[in-house]
């Protein structure tokens, strides 16, 4: 019989985090800047200067680490990660080895077998580096240092993970948690949360772990679930020839579905971590973690239980708009506005969430006002105009955030609500249409929608169709 295989998933997390600056100087955090206008000589390491840490960094870490269950280190440190790169103009990267921020955390995903729990061995805190940019017309490599000193939180959790879905459901429920918390707009795309998969195989009832492999350059879920099968399935063929799996760090080329080895797997002890003695020791006070603690905001099942009970729309729909923090700050902050919330979660659910995926994009990347979504449902619900007007609409809101009113205005699409207007077309509309208003008397009730499909095409689709109906009915 052919032997059976578990697969065994660990995964290491970089968060960018939100702070305006960077974590030991006062640069800018902001993505995007001409190369290296971002920098000052402590984030790109230039001798006798020194860092100072940011304190929102150490706030974030914290309020990460209590969300996800975990023991708050109150005594920490960094240490100093050394190695030669380019973009590294220290030589050493300042991370956390020996106390990290946070430790012995977990968070619950939903998997088809019910809960589990997914343990985080730690959570530390560090620099980002720099960005090498390679110049292939002038043959040479440039470096750009905005990039170099932005916080990162790198969240390591135990090897618990055991297939492609539970990776995807756990990165899910870091990045909601994440996000909930303002902590990072955790966007895969730009880097901001980015996932370094580790992964071994092993027969199943096997005790010991097999030798594993770590994946780098994954940059959405669907590239982290194709690149979890591929080494799978790499690992199995190799154990199959009775060949062993080389422990190495490998890259994933999304577009030809392979992994390719990058070097041999480094250990700590390679770096010569030590503490860092530039940066004195972190005291995180019982006061402190409870100030954090008490400020925490409305995490998602918090607020899907407060959706379901304070709003009147049904469980479905919570459950979707709560997915996302952008989507349950949009849902609110229209509802607000217009208190029609089932409108609102309609346009968000149907309209919204089509044009996102027509378009490509994450729901991250909605950028639309509540104020313009509200008052397009104030001039959709009062009659103002007909519902295929106001699909039009909303795709120009969803693109270019117009204001409605105005857009109405000026291009002339309120509905014909003038009684005398819609009689007279709808008396010409009958005299042109003999059979149809024949078959209408004979039974034929769908005569009748061909009828206002007239009128409608007469009006130049700008009439109001509930009143169409009715005085069509009246005239027949
Ligand atoms: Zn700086």
């Amino acid at each position: 019989m052919a032997k059976q295989y578990e697969t065994v998933i660990g995964l290491e997390v970089h968060v960018e985090l939100a702070t305006k600056t960077k974590i030991f100087c006062g640069c800018s955090t902001e993505f995007g800047g001409a190369p290296n206008t971002h920098t000052c000589p402590v984030c790109t390491g230039m001798p006798g200067s020194l860092p100072v840490l940011n304190k929102q960094v150490v706030e974030y870490a914290i309020a990460v680490g209590l969300a996800t269950n975990c023991t708050i280190t109150q005594y920490c440190k960094f240490d100093r990660k050394n190695y030669f790169y380019p973009d590294n103009p220290q030589n050493y990267q300042i991370s956390q080895l020996y106390l990290p921020i946070c430790r012995n955390g977990g968070v619950e995903i939903d998997t088809p077998a019910g809960k589990k729990i997914i343990g985080i061995h730690e959570i530390h805190m560090e620099e980002d580096a720099g960005k090498l940019v390679h110049d292939e017309w002038e043959d040479c490599s440039l470096v750009d240092f905005n990039r170099s000193g932005v916080p990162l939180i790198e969240i390591v959790s135990e090897p618990d993970m055991r297939s492609a879905e539970e990776v995807i459901a756990y990165l899910d429920k870091l990045r909601l948690i994440i996000q909930y918390l303002g902590a990072s707009d955790c966007k895969l795309n730009e880097g901001s949360m980015r996932a370094d998969v580790n992964l071994s195989v092993r027969e199943v009832g096997a005790t010991e772990f097999g030798t594993r492999t770590e994946m780098k350059n994954l940059n959405s879920f669907k590239a982290i679930a194709r690149a979890i099968e591929g080494e799978r399935a790499r690992q199995i063929e190799l154990l199959e020839e009775g060949k062993q799996v080389v422990q190495e760090t490998r890259r994933w080329d999304d577009n030809k579905e392979y992994s390719y080895a990058m070097r041999s797997k480094e250990d700590a002890q390679d770096y010569r971590y030590f503490p860092d003695p530039d940066l004195v020791p972190i005291v995180i006070s019982d006061e402190w973690i409870e100030r954090i603690r008490k400020a925490q905001p409305e995490l998602r099942t918090e607020k899907l239980e407060r959706y379901k009970k304070e709003f009147d729309i049904p469980d479905y729909d919570a459950e979707i708009l709560t997915s996302s923090k952008v989507l349950a700050d949009l849902f609110e902050a229209t509802t607000e506005l217009c208190h029609k919330p089932k409108k609102v979660s309609n346009w968000l659910m149907v309209e919204t969430l089509r044009l996102v995926k027509e378009n490509d994009m994450e729901v991250e990347d909605i950028d639309f006002s509540p104020e313009n979504l509200a008052k397009l449902i104030e001039l959709a619900e009062s009659g103002a105009i007909n519902s295929s007007v106001a699909k039009e609409v909303f795709e120009k809101i969803f693109k270019e955030d117009i204001d409605p009113d105005k857009y109405v205005e000026e291009k002339g699409l309120k509905s014909v609500n003038d009684e005398g207007a819609l009689r007279a077309t709808i008396e010409k509309v009958i005299a042109d249409n003999p059979q149809s208003v024949e078959d209408y008397h004979n039974g034929k009730e769908k005569a009748i929608g061909f009828l206002v499909g007239q009128t409608m095409k007469a009006m130049q689709g700008k009439a109001n169709p509930g009143m169409v109906n009715k005085i069509l009915k009246e005239l027949l």
